[in-house]
């Protein structure tokens, strides 16, 4: 009889994060393809599995899917994870799942941990709708059109990235989205778990040297047509004025005008406030 293919989440960092029944499939199966078998060698010595490893990375997915759908067909059920969280989320799996899927093999989730729906879920920015979009590509020009899609993007977007890339990647989103809320969660279920949240200029400032493992969510555009288009037929000294009938005090003002016109409050204070 055909065996079985499980995708097997496992904790992004406190390991009290497995689930009963991940626990259970990684004792049942006869193999576990991992990421990196030393790694997931720990994870099992801590819950006391002893369980063939087999290696199935970034670089071997394509050969190693082959091999495990043969084993599978001769009837093994195997079990797949990754370093961290679940598989196939910008993690191996992608591959096999999908050759599985040609050969009918049933393939079977074992939910658990995945650090950027953690990480949305406690941000504070709307969760109803969202776009994640793993890391930002390093090639300039596919970096650029991710950027403007950002920019565009009327749901919440969720971003990966190194430790050593944030800033890097903070000051190219600074450019596109300097007023929206972003929120920066490091270290999720470890104990150093961080969210630093503010705009991206707040953000630069906050975070100099981070270490660790760390996500972006980012606030969806408030710009639609509509209000691009209200307020691009006032002049500054109209749309000021259209606030301060609403009994606001100037320094709200310039916030709100900024915002409107997605600028930064420093260049609307200069053009207009320090307009002799
Ligand atoms: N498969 C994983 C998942 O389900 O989330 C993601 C693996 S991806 C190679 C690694 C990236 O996930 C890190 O660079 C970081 O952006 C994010 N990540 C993983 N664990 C995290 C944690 N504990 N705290 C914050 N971000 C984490």
């Amino acid at each position: 009889m055909t065996g079985k293919l499980y995708i097997v989440a496992t904790p992004i960092g406190n390991l009290e994060d497995i689930t009963l029944r991940a626990l259970n499939i990684l004792r049942e199966v006869d193999l576990i393809a991992a990421e990196d078998t030393r790694q997931t060698l720990k994870l099992l010595n801590h819950f006391e599995i002893t369980k063939p490893l087999i290696s199935y990375h970034r670089h071997n997915e394509e050969v190693k899917s082959d091999i495990l759908i043969e084993k599978i067909k001769k009837g093994e059920n195997i079990a797949l994870v990754s370093d961290a969280g679940t598989p196939g989320i910008c993690d191996p799996g992608e591959s096999v799942i999908k050759k599985t899927i040609e050969e009918n093999i049933e393939v079977i989730p074992i939910p658990g941990a995945c650090a950027m729906i953690n990480a949305l879920i406690v941000s504070g920015i709307e969760t109803k709708e969202f776009c994640f979009l793993g890391f930002l590509p390093l090639n300039k020009k596919l970096r650029k059109e991710k950027l403007e899609e950002i920019k565009k993007a009327n749901k919440t977007t969720i971003i990966y990235e190194a430790p050593h890339k944030m800033k890097a990647t903070l000051e190219d989103l600074k450019e596109v989205i300097e007023n929206r809320k972003v929120v920066l969660a490091r270290e999720l279920t470890k104990i150093h778990e961080q969210f630093i949240r503010g705009n991206i200029e707040e953000l630069l400032n906050k975070i100099d040297d981070l270490k660790g493992e760390m996500i972006l969510i980012i606030e969806a555009t408030h710009e639609t047509e509509d209000s691009k288009n209200e307020f691009e037929c006032l002049s500054l000294e109209e749309h000021y004025k259209y606030y301060e009938k609403q009994g606001l005090n100037k320094k709200e003002i310039i916030k709100k005008i900024a915002n409107d016109r997605k600028v930064s409050k420093n260049e609307i204070y200069m053009k207009f406030i320090k307009k002799p």
